[in-house]
């Protein structure tokens, strides 16, 4: 079933021109206030720093001899796209499951459900960190696969990543598999909000809370709007406005189930297409392999851009290791430059 226009078509919002700088390793209250000599109350301390060269391949000496072969692939077809969290880590958004990150243990949807005082500790922490998603601004990979749908060359886009950067970039047929971090839901009665406007609320039950943190630029946050943060039981949450029901941010939790009509969704990009591209995605996790399943099974031809080695490889045809900010822009000028020729 094809998406229907409420999920597939967003107006792109206007954002600050305010990116989070560089990433420290540790973070105490007292490093952050150190005139006040109070004892710290809150203990900020990111789990990893950043994306590691470990397990990442080196990058070829000549990039457009090494894209050739995914050229030849993929050039005269019109393809389907499956972005993961390193599209965005250019984008200052760090990627957690990249090979030898730190493991994190994400909150499960079973812990939020079931404990008020989990969800004081992930809204607290998503109150420092989507703010974060919202800075961030989308690098020249994003554009690149804006300006391929704008060449009429995708039949869409499914991606793993909440964080709207490729919306933001311009691309407008996109999946957001996982969810999207500018929207809360009630899981009782289905009412939606906007994060703006739920911030708003929890800004009334906590002010002055966000502005311990104003200072800090480098609040480490994960792809999902974490930031690691403890002593968050101070911090009051909302329940829905209408009904009292439990607000969760409208991202697939660690636990949950892609919802079935949003994978049947990316299912028809697929089956559209003629070729699979996936870029950025470790296919690690959550359900990303079985779009190239799909793809590899219909016997279209699949090509990978990605810094180190997928869970799909043995499905790709070609496999270029390599940045997708540097890589996707020029593959995409080739694909244009081969349709037009
Ligand atoms: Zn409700």
């Amino acid at each position: 079933m094809r998406a229907g226009p409420e999920l597939r078509s967003y107006p792109v919002p206007v954002y600050e021109n305010v990116r989070p700088e560089g990433l420290r390793a540790h973070h105490t209250v007292a490093d952050l206030f150190p005139t006040t000599g109070a004892p710290p109350r809150l203990v900020v301390r990111p789990t990893a720093v950043a994306p590691p060269a470990e397990g990442r391949l080196p990058d070829p000496e000549d990039l457009e001899a090494a894209l050739e072969p995914l050229v030849d692939l993929l050039a005269g077809r019109r393809l389907a796209v499956l972005t993961g969290a390193g599209v965005s880590t250019d984008s200052g958004i760090p990627d957690y499951r990249s090979p030898g990150s730190s493991p994190r243990r994400p909150m499960t949807h079973q812990q939020f459900v079931s404990s008020a005082a989990f969800r004081r500790h992930y809204w607290a922490r998503n109150h420092l960190g989507w703010r974060h998603l919202q800075a961030a601004e989308p690098n020249d990979g994003h554009r690149a696969l804006a300006a391929m749908e704008q060449a009429g060359l995708l039949t869409g886009l499914i991606t793993q990543n909440i964080d709207l950067l490729h919306v933001r970039a311009g691309s407008h047929d996109v999946i957001h598999l996982h969810g999207r971090y500018d929207r809360v839901l009630c899981l009782r009665c289905g009412l939606v909000l906007s994060r703006e406007e739920h911030d708003e609320t929890l800004v009334a039950l906590n002010p002055h809370w966000r502005e311990r943190f104003t200072d800090v630029a480098d609040l480490e946050v994960a792809p999902d709007a974490d930031v690691v943060l403890e002593s968050t039981a101070d911090f009051k949450i909302a329940d829905c406005p209408r009904c009292g029901g439990i607000l969760k941010p409208d991202v697939v939790f660690f636990g949950d189930n892609t919802s079935k009509e949003r994978v049947e969704q990316a299912y028809a990009l697929v089956d559209e297409a003629e070729g699979l591209l996936v870029a950025g995605s470790s296919l690690a996790v959550m359900g990303g392999l079985r779009f190239v399943r799909r793809a590899a099974k219909a016997q279209r031809p699949v090509g990978m851009v990605n810094r180190g080695a997928t869970r799909g490889d043995e499905l790709a045809s070609v496999r270029v290791h390599v940045g997708t900010s540097e890589a996707l822009p020029m593959l995409a000028a080739r694909l244009v430059e081969r349709r037009n020729g």
